[in-house]
């Protein structure tokens, strides 16, 4: 044999695999397609990684869309705080944010994906780059090793094929290992994306009207038959140039699949201030309005929102963001106050 084990892709998955392989004084080889290791990690989580989550394992399989329960045993041997741990002893120190979301201290995803290409390398790991692997070779219904698209064999005891899904192709994640599954008679159920960012072709997106807008603790639900809420995240979320992204439109993206396989569009509902009633909110405005009377709706308004933001569901609710607060009828501020709370939209897949 050449080598004990052989692990197909160099993202994260199968860093963590050669590591751990070698950790155990296996002989490794480890062969990636790209020109670099690690690509797809070092776009995650904006460029700083969201290595892992620190809350409860309960709590973050209740968050997994679909069924999350399948995790109970993988997470039994290694879960959330066996990475964090991982992490640190590579001297990749965690921090916990909001919702309890870990990045890297040095905000930098590069860090973490440098941190275990150097801990592979100082274990001795064979590595072979700009190398499609073609095939896994069985013999008599075992694994034997390894072809790649130029012919070679390489012979393994073990092989781990860590080649990443379908998404973001460019990064080297191309669906081959659909096809190496299938090739050991595994069955390919139907697949959908999930923690995406969402489209829409609603004119305020396509115009761009709130791109780059991030709205930070905001509600954000998925509306399915009869305009009956599916899911709801409070998170951060941001306007894009083609729909919604951040946390509350990824969580919320696997919801919004699920709808689009019974209709056309799916509705999106916005609640900009998720601590208030819509009576309070309503208060709210009305206080600031009262309290400035001679200024420009408009200016009166600003300690409330972004101001392109404010313009938009002004000019939503009919309202002149230079008249002053009495020059607009009472009806038009309840339906600016209703909008604060309740924003809809359409969406559509990210093609
Ligand atoms: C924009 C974005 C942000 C994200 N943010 C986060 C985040 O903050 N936190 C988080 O946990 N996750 C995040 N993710 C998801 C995370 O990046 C992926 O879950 C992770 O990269 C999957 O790791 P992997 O090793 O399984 O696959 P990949 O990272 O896709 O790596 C697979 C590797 O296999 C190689 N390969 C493929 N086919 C072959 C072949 N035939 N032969 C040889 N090599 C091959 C590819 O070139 C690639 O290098 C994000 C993803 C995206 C796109």
């Amino acid at each position: 044999m050449d080598f004990d084990v052989i692990v197909i892709g160099g993202g994260p998955s199968g860093l963590m695999a050669a590591i751990q392989a070698a950790e155990k004084n296996k002989k490794v080889l480890l062969v990636e397609k790209g020109p670099k290791l690690g690509r797809k990690l070092i776009l995650s989580g904006g460029g700083r990684c969201n290595v892992t989550n620190r809350l409860p394992v309960e709590e973050i399989i209740r968050h997994v869309p679909g069924n999350g329960r399948f995790l109970y045993s993988a997470f039994h041997q290694f879960d959330n705080e066996d990475i964090i741990l991982f992490f640190e002893k590579l001297g990749v120190a965690l921090k916990e944010e909001d919702h309890g979301r870990m990045f890297p201290v040095s905000n930098s995803a590069r860090s973490v994906a440098d941190a275990m290409v150097a801990r592979m390398e100082k274990l001795g790991v064979t590595v072979y780059m700009k190398t499609p692997v073609k095939s896994v070779l069985y013999e008599n219904g075992q694994v034997r090793g390894i072809e790649l698209a130029d012919g070679q064999i390489k012979q393994a005891y073990s092989v781990i094929v860590a080649v990443g899904g379908k998404s973001v192709p460019r990064t080297g994640s191309t669906g081959d290992g659909y096809k190496f599954a299938m090739d050991a008679g595994h069955t390919i159920t139907e697949l959908y994306p999930t923690e995406v960012p969402i489209t829409s072709l609603e004119p305020f997106i396509t115009k761009r009207i709130l791109q780059g807008i991030s709205l930070r603790d905001v509600s954000l639900s998925v509306l399915g038959k009869k305009n009956k809420v599916v899911v709801t995240h409070r998170m951060d979320m941001i306007f894009t140039h083609f729909g919604i992204s951040g946390p509350a439109a990824l969580r919320c993206s696997m919801f919004v699949n699920q709808v689009l396989r019974k209709q056309e569009l799916v509705w999106m509902e916005l609640d900009l201030f998720p601590d208030e009633s819509a009576g309070e909110v309503q208060k709210n405005v009305v206080q600031l309005l009262e309290e400035n009377p001679k200024k420009a709706i408009k200016n009166a308004l600003s300690p409330l929102l972004q101001e392109k933001l404010l313009l938009f569901l002004l000019e939503k609710a009919e309202i002149n963001p230079e008249n002053h607060y009495k020059q607009e009828s009472p009806k038009k501020w309840e339906a600016f106050a209703a909008l604060l709370k309740k924003l809809c939209f359409y969406c559509e897949w990210h093609a």
